[in-house]
């Protein structure tokens, strides 16, 4: 009985592994190909309004801009997290495990 919930979980936590690097590879090659795209096609015979070429160079640029905002944001939410752990670990935050008569002895003080 141990064993078997002892396997879902452990196909769980591959399934998240599994699906966090797929995503990674997802990420990367989007970036790669939108960049390879505007370096490629950045001087071309534009035609002005209506351009097909300058209308998808914006797509790319907007699907970079987007990928950038997403690292961003997540690197500012680990921080953010990093922060917090630290700071319990400290003590200095009130997400520590302390029993009531810890807490007793404590104000005692
Ligand atoms: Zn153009």
């Amino acid at each position: 009985m141990f064993g078997v919930s002892y396997k879902k979980h452990h196909s769980g936590q591959k399934a998240k592994k599994f699906f966090a690097l797929f995503l990674l590879v997802c990420i990367l090659t989007v970036s790669l190909f939108s960049a390879h795209f505007i370096l490629e096609n950045i001087v071309h015979d534009c035609v002005g309004v209506g351009c097909y070429i300058c209308v998808k160079l914006h797509n790319a640029q907007n699907v970079l801009r987007k990928i950038g905002m997403a690292i961003a944001l997540a690197l500012f939410l680990c921080a953010g997290l990093f922060a917090i752990y630290i700071a319990a670990a400290h003590k200095k935050v009130g997400i520590c495990s302390s029993t009531l008569f810890e807490l007793k002895v404590r104000y005692n003080i």
